[in-house]
């Protein structure tokens, strides 16, 4: 575009690194930096710039959630960002956030993108707080899952956190430390949020399966936990699909990319649909093809066992048969909330051992997606010491907006 104007040109591209912005302009590529997801992960990005606080960006990861919220017609999410759309609902600023309501102790147990982002937050809020993790290494889910095919960029939700911690004299992290439910009562601490994040299932429920799924012999039978904590599956492998987001085709990508045979087989019409409105469906299964993954669509698994797997098509159920000598189920997954509930089941245990509140947040919650759990880590530490009210979400016009809406 510079050979041919002599107009400014500007550009989007995700640039949030501040060394990549200043080497395109120097080099004459751009005159301007347009950063439209860059903004909404971090909307003080040039400001932070200008001030000389690269360590505290919080960069987008490229995951498309917003893109993904906004063709849904839902008030847009920010995986990094957890104010993204609440800005005027509920008056959450992205960087500033009202102190503390009371001198409450706050402990956080799991340090995943819920736990992290709740402690971080509170301990903005000015709150004394504890963080433990029975892991050695902070992040949860998107720890392992940065390691998989393309997600490297996961690894920014554990990494802005983790710093912006790090500066907190309030907040004390300890690693490899697995809490019981008696622990954690001795805790002296007020207020409890446990954030123990979840596991994939291995009995094929799904949507396809509202039922673990019979027939199928387990000992050939993997999880995406399997195999991001190193377990190989024996090929030919077939990676079942009846989660619909990106974890299926990046399983099949990395087991492809170990040299297995791989077939992914989904009950939708296309791999990883859900991903058609995080506009990534078309290049997550071009991808596949060009790696050569066998894929089977609008397939149900029906059974498994001695090197078959049995699909059935999903309008006819006309049986099929497929070489298999493993299976990994990418179908849905369960709360890892064991520890919640023995907590929740003895209030008056809590009580006598001082505890005003106790919550459950993120995956171990509900399992969902990384921003539905950095959201509600953040709302935990935004509510803490308030009456949180049931806001609904606002449709009226601003007058500003009023002013210009068309009759
Ligand atoms: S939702 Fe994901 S892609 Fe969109 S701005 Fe936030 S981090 Fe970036």
């Amino acid at each position: 575009m510079k050979q041919v104007t002599t107009k400014p040109v500007v550009a989007v591209g995700r640039y949030t690194s501040p060394d990549r912005m200043v080497s395109l302009v120097k080099n004459g590529v751009l005159d301007m930096i347009g950063a439209a997801r860059p903004s909404i992960a971090d909307p003080f990005l040039p400001k932070k710039i200008e001030e000389g606080r690269i360590e505290d960006l919080r960069e987008c990861i490229g995951c498309n959630i917003c893109v993904g919220w906004d063709h849904m017609l839902s008030p847009m999410r920010c995986t990094q960002n957890p104010t993204k759309g609440e800005e005027w609902r509920k008056g959450w600023h992205p960087e500033r956030i009202p102190g503390k309501a009371s001198d409450d102790r706050v402990l956080v147990i799991g340090a995943g993108p819920a736990g992290l982002e709740a402690a971080r937050a509170a301990g903005q809020r000015g709150y004394n707080v504890t963080l433990a993790e029975a892991a050695e290494e902070l992040g949860g889910r998107v720890a392992r899952e940065s390691l998989l095919p393309g997600l490297s960029a996961w690894s920014r939700v554990r990494d802005y956190r983790v710093h912006q911690i790090r500066q907190m004299v309030n907040v004390e992290v300890y690693p490899a430390s697995r809490l019981t439910a008696g622990q954690a009562l001795e805790f002296g601490a007020d207020h409890i949020a446990v954030a123990t994040g979840a596991h994939w299932r291995n009995d094929g429920f799904g949507r396809a399966h509202q039922f673990p799924i019979p027939g199928v012999d387990k000992a050939g039978v993997f999880t995406p936990d399997n195999v991001m904590s190193g377990v190989a599956p024996e090929g030919p492998v077939l990676v079942y699909d009846d989660d619909h987001y990106y974890m299926g085709g990046v399983i099949a990508e990395k087991l492809r990319g170990d040299g297995l045979e791989v077939t992914l087989v989904t009950p939708d019409p296309v791999v990883s649909s859900w991903t058609t409105l995080t506009l990534e469906q078309h290049r997550i299964q071009a991808r596949l093809i060009e790696l050569g993954v066998g894929i089977e669509v609008n397939a149900r698994l029906a059974a498994f066992g001695e090197g078959v797997a049995t699909l059935e098509c999903v309008f006819t159920g006309r049986p099929r048969e497929v070489a298999a000598r493993s299976i990994v189920m990418v179908t849905s997954r369960l709360p890892d909330d064991e520890l919640y509930r023995e907590l929740a089941g003895d209030p008056e245990r809590l009580s006598d051992a001082g505890i005003a509140s106790l919550h459950r947040i993120g995956d171990c919650h509900g399992p969902a997606t990384i921003a539905a759990a950095v959201y509600e880590g953040h709302r935990f530490a935004r509510e803490l010491g308030t009456e949180p009210e049931d806001i609904p979400f606002r449709r009226e016009l601003t007058e500003l907006a009023a002013e210009f809406a068309l009759p």
